[in-house]
């Protein structure tokens, strides 16, 4: 349960980014579909709700999904689901139930930087842009390093994204995913993402590299890489040993999708 001494409701953006930086510790509200889970009761939480941030347009050629849009928002607007045919709502769309999905916002799904997000590895593999309320702009790949204190106003696409494929291997449905991924190909250069291991969605550099030079030939290679260059840990979902054989798979299938 979400527990806190006061709730504060801002009318405009200004004024919440205001409060936030007045009250550093302070948790902005989204849904609370994550912040409910701490134990602990919050002395203010700063809600977002009245913000104005739940649209969806399309601004010289950038698909702009405000903070507050829910999942279910996303995966139901036309543009979105065109969105790298298909695959950022393919991966939305594998969280928990429709009920969470109509909470659970973009704006904390992002900021959470979750290491098991599905979101997160298709939103790097698409180049999302992340504004913030002041109106700077950080690449997705920034956005994940960034340590100040900080409102997300809304995410942002390219709509003329190249080939993306997204995958997350879970044991169950509705269970966290213990491995997850994207890739992207652009004109014969190849970025692969991968996720759960369990930490943030990241590069695969060299995998990615090898994909590039030696094309399907090279997965064996790429294959082992993967293995090698990311970090892997063991945790209550999956073991290292696991992910890594995983994460191998993941790379088979995600270069296989986008070369049919
Ligand atoms: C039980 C459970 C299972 C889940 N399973 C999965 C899963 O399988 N795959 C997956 O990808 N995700 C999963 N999630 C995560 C989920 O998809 C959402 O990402 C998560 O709930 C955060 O969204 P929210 O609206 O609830 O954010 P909140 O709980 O409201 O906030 C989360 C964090 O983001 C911050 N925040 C919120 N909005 C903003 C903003 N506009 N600007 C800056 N900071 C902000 C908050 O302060 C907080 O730190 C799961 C979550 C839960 C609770």
């Amino acid at each position: 349960m979400l527990r806190f001494t006061r709730l504060e409701q801002p009318k405009t953006l200004e004024e919440a980014d205001a409060l936030a930086k007045r009250n550093k510790l302070a948790p902005l509200l989204g849904s609370g579909c994550w912040l409910r889970l701490a134990k602990r009761k919050w002395p203010l939480v700063i809600d977002l709700s009245l913000c104005g941030l739940d649209y969806i347009r399309v601004e010289e050629g950038q698909l702009c999904i405000g903070s507050m849009v829910t999942q279910r928002q996303i995966e139901e607007n036309e543009v979105c689901r065109s969105l790298a045919d298909g695959a950022f709502v393919k991966a939305i769309h594998a969280i928990l139930g429709v009920q969470f999905r109509n909470m659970a916002t973009i704006g904390g799904s992002i900021a959470g930087r979750f290491g098991f997000s599905d979101i997160w590895p298709v939103f790097l593999a698409l180049h999302g842009q992340v504004v913030l309320a002041d109106n700077t702009v950080l690449s997705a790949e920034s956005y994940a390093a960034y340590r100040e204190r900080h409102i997300i106003k809304e995410i942002r696409f390219d709509l003329t994204a190249p080939k993306v494929a997204s995958l997350a291997l879970r044991k169950s449905n509705a269970d966290f995913p213990y491995i997850t991924g994207a890739i992207r190909l652009d004109n014969h250069k190849y970025e692969i993402y991968i996720g759960g291991r369990p930490g943030i969605a990241t590069k695969a550099q060299a995998t990615s590299q090898i994909v590039a030079e030696e094309g399907l030939d090279g997965l064996p290679m790429a294959m082992d890489k993967v293995k090698e260059e990311l970090t892997f840990q063991s945790n209550s979902h999956a073991s290292e040993s696991y992910r890594k054989a995983m994460a191998a798979v993941l790379v088979k299938r995600l270069v296989e999708e986008v070369n049919v």
